[in-house]
C-alpha cells in the first residue's frame, strides 16, 4: 500500500520507518515546494504530486498548516484522512473553540478578539492575567502573548498594532492555573473502533513539550475516564480517522482541553519503544483501512526532547532502556532536533534511567530531567 503525507518532517520520517515492516510505503510532500520527496532521506522522488495522489491508497498530514487549495485537491480524490474539517480545525483555534463549544467540552475562558480595542473589555471579563494565541499558523509556542498586569496592555497593544486581526484574529485565553499538563493519544477505525494510548503527562519549558512521561502517574480511573469520554465525542463528532491528540490542562480531577492536533503527536513518541505498537503504526492501519494494534504501554516511558542542541554524546547509548531518535537536520534555537525514548519496569527504574541521562546532557538544554527523575523515583 502507498501513503502520502503532507509534510516532510520528522514526523513523515517516523511514520515511514513505521510503514516499512508492514510493506506501507509512504512518500512526503514538501509543502512549500510541493515536491514529493523520500521522508529519510528527503530526496526528490521522479513523480509529481498529481501522480503521487493519483498513486496513493491514502492521503495524510504531519501537520495541520497545510495550503487549503492543496488539501481541497486531496479531499477530491476521497483519499484524505483524517478529513478536510478535522484537519481545518486543528489549523484554527477559532474552529477548534466553536468545536468544543458545540461538543460542551470544557476548555479555557476565552474570548476571538479581531480588534486590539476590544482587549480592555476581555479585561475586564476575564481577568488580567491572559495568553493571547494568533488562531492560525502557531505551534511551538509561536504566534503567542501573555499578559501579566493590566499595566502592561499599553504595551501590548502597540506590540500586536502590526497584525491583521480580521484576517487571523486572537484568541485570548485566561491563564489557567493548572495543576499539571497531559494528553491523550488515541485512533479511530474506519469502522469507528477507537483506542486509546494511556495518558501522558507533559513537561513545558518556555511555551515547548520538552519530557512525556507515560502513563502519566497518579491517574484516577475516573480521569481516564474523562479524557477517553471527550476523546470520544471530538473523533465521533468529526468522523475522525487516525491518530488524533488532545491535550489538557488538569484542574484536580478536571480536565480543560487545551488544543486538538489531527495527526500523530510528539507527546505519543514514546509509544515507539513504550507501547505494542507505536502511534504511527496505528495512524497508518488506521488510514489504509487495517485491523489497529494494541494501544497497550510497556512499564513506564519517557520522551525527552533534543531541542536547539546537537552535541550529543553517543556514549549515552550505553544506558539499558535509552533510545535515540534523530531527525538529521540542521540546528537551530529551538528547533526539535531528535528525542531519547526511556524504557523502564516501573517508575522507579524510569526515574534512575532518566538520571543516568542527565549526566549526559546539560541543563540548559533540558530544564527537567534532574527534578523529575527525583521525582519519579520516590513513586
Ligand atoms: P505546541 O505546538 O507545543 O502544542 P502551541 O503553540 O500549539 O504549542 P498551546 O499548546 O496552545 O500552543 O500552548 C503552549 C503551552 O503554553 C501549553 O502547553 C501551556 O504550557 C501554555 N499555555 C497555553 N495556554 C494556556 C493557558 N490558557 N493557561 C496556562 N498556560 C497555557
Ligand atoms: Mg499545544
Amino acid at each position: 500500500m502507498k501513503v502520502l503525507i503532507f509534510g516532510a518532517g520528522q514526523l513523515a520520517r517516523m511514520m515511514y520507518l513505521a510503514g516499512a515492516p508492514l510493506g506501507i510505503e509512504v512518500s512526503a510532500v514538501d509543502v512549500g515546494s510541493r515536491i514529493v520527496v523520500n521522508p529519510v532521506s528527503k530526496m526528490p522522488l521522479s513523480i509529481t504530486l498529481d501522480e503521487a495522489m493519483l498513486d496513493a491508497d491514502a492521503i495524510s498530514v504531519e501537520f495541520e498548516h497545510i495550503p487549503e487549495d492543496l488539501l481541497e485537491q486531496a479531499r477530491k480524490t476521497g483519499k484524505l484522512l483524517p478529513g478536510m474539517e478535522a484537519i481545518l480545525t486543528g489549523a484554527d483555534r477559532v474552529r477548534e473553540k466553536r468545536l468544543l463549544e458545540r461538543l460542551a467540552i470544557p476548555n479555557c475562558a476565552h474570548r476571538i478578539v479581531d480588534d486590539v480595542a476590544q482587549l480592555d473589555e476581555v479585561v475586564d471579563a476575564l481577568g488580567e492575567k491572559l495568553i493571547l494565541k494568533a488562531s492560525r499558523d502557531g505551534y511551538d509556542g509561536y504566534g503567542q502573548w501573555r499578559l501579566a498586569s493590566r499595566q502592561d496592555l499599553p504595551a501590548l497593544k502597540q506590540e500586536l498594532a502590526g497584525l491583521d486581526l480580521h484576517t487571523v484574529p486572537l484568541v485570548v485565553e485566561q491563564m489557567s492555573l493548572f495543576d499539571r499538563e497531559v494528553s491523550l493519544v488515541g485512533i479511530r477505525s474506519k469502522e469507528g473502533l477507537v483506542k486509546f494510548y494511556p495518558l501522558a503527562e507533559n513537561l513545558h519549558h518556555q511555551g515547548q513539550l520538552h519530557v512525556s512521561i507515560a502513563p502519566a502517574p497518579g491517574c484516577s480511573a475516573a480521569l481516564t475516564a474523562q479524557a477517553e469520554d471527550i476523546f470520544t465525542r471530538l473523533a465521533d463528532g468529526l468522523g475522525y480517522i487516525g491518530v488524533l491528540a488532545v491535550e489538557f490542562f488538569q484542574v484536580g480531577e478536571q480536565l480543560l482541553v487545551n488544543e486538538i492536533a489531527p495527526r500523530v503527536h510528539n507527546s505519543g513518541h514514546w509509544s515507539m519503544q513504550g507501547a505494542d505498537t507505536c502511534q504511527f503504526e496505528n495512524h497508518l492501519r488506521a488510514i489504509c483501512g487495517l485491523p489497529l494494534g494494541d494501544t497497550q504501554a510497556f512499564g513506564a516511558s519517557a520522551m525527552v526532547n533534543i531541542i536547539g542542541y546537537d552535541k550529543l554524546n553517543l556514549e549515552l547509548l550505553k544506558i539499558g532502556g535509552c533510545h535515540l531518535h534523530w531527525y538529521g537536520k540542521s540546528v537551530r534555537v529551538k528547533r526539535k532536533m531528535g528525542h531519547i525514548n526511556l524504557v523502564g519496569e516501573n517508575y522507579a527504574k524510569l526515574g534512575r534511567i532518566m538520571l543516568d541521562l542527565a549526566d549526559y546532557l546539560p541543563d540548559s538544554h533540558f530544564p527537567h530531567l534532574r527534578a523529575e527523575g527525583q521525582k519519579l523515583q520516590s513513586i
